[in-house]
């Protein structure tokens, strides 16, 4: 795990020799059920390293000085990315996992069980239903989302999890002023306000990625999200 642990270092986190082997073992069962669960097309040592740990471990750019404690939820976690490296970085934070795909949310189990992970929880289920239920809905300090939807729609599922104060982020890449300005309107009746696109600098990702930075500061109306699917059909632009 030394690529990650060098990059982490230059995000100022320090990762001891326990939460090293918690990663190791994170690459072993993410590539071993890889060959029966459809989790990730990036296998390699190297790359998992840097392309899905260090690339979740960005998130915390966004909260500076570093918030080590506090409920975050991740909408569409897949294998767990950015969730769980997050968890394995900052192991005060409460974290809920969602996800769509009841195959993927298996293996979640069982690697919160194999990385003995406490206060995680997994959620199987849309997020345009379980942003409706009370013990989810407006409850998170931070809402994560990694590859989910465009800015548009991810609004829509992400913002009605985030409380009044909270933030959501969102990992991107590509033409994100052209996005952003797609989602204005989605974010402004969702209850949110932009408030930063941070560049991420780092050497070992050739592309350009950065995370939109949303402040939940109204609470989301009660009619969001619409029923599963219609965000992504019909976003609201
Ligand atoms: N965040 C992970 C996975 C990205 S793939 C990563 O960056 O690697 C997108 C994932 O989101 C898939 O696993 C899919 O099942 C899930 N997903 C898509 N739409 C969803 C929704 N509306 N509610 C919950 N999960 C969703």
């Amino acid at each position: 795990m030394e690529k990650l642990n060098s990059g982490a270092k230059k995000l100022g986190l320090q990762l001891n020799p326990a939460q090293l082997e918690q990663f190791h073992v994170y690459y072993q069962e993410l590539t071993d059920w890889n060959r029966r669960v459809n989790l990730t097309t990036i296998t390699s040592y190297e790359e998992v390293q840097v392309k899905h740990f260090l690339d979740s471990l960005t998130v915390t750019l966004a909260f500076r000085p570093l918030l080590t404690d506090g409920n975050f939820i991740d909408v569409g976690a897949g294998a767990g990315i950015p969730g769980v490296p997050l968890k394995i970085a900052l192991p005060e934070i409460r974290l809920v996992l969602v996800e769509a795909t009841a195959k993927k949310a298996v293996f979640l189990r069982h690697l919160k069980d194999k990385l003995k992970l406490d206060n995680v929880e997994i959620v199987v289920g849309r997020a345009e239903e379980i942003g409706h239920l009370p013990r989810y809905r407006e409850k998170f300090d931070v809402v994560l989302s990694r590859a989910v939807a465009p800015l548009p729609a991810l609004a829509e599922l992400t913002l009605p999890f985030c409380a009044v104060g909270g933030s959501v982020i969102a990992q991107k890449k590509g033409d994100i002023i052209r996005e952003l300005r797609r989602a204005d309107k989605s974010i402004r009746i969702l209850g949110g306000n932009l408030r930063e696109i941070k560049h991420i600098g780092l050497e070992e990702f050739a592309d350009e990625r950065c995370l939109v930075i949303v402040d939940k500061i109204s609470p989301t109306p009660e009619r969001y999200p619409r029923r599963s699917g219609i965000p992504a059909k019909r976003p609201l632009v």
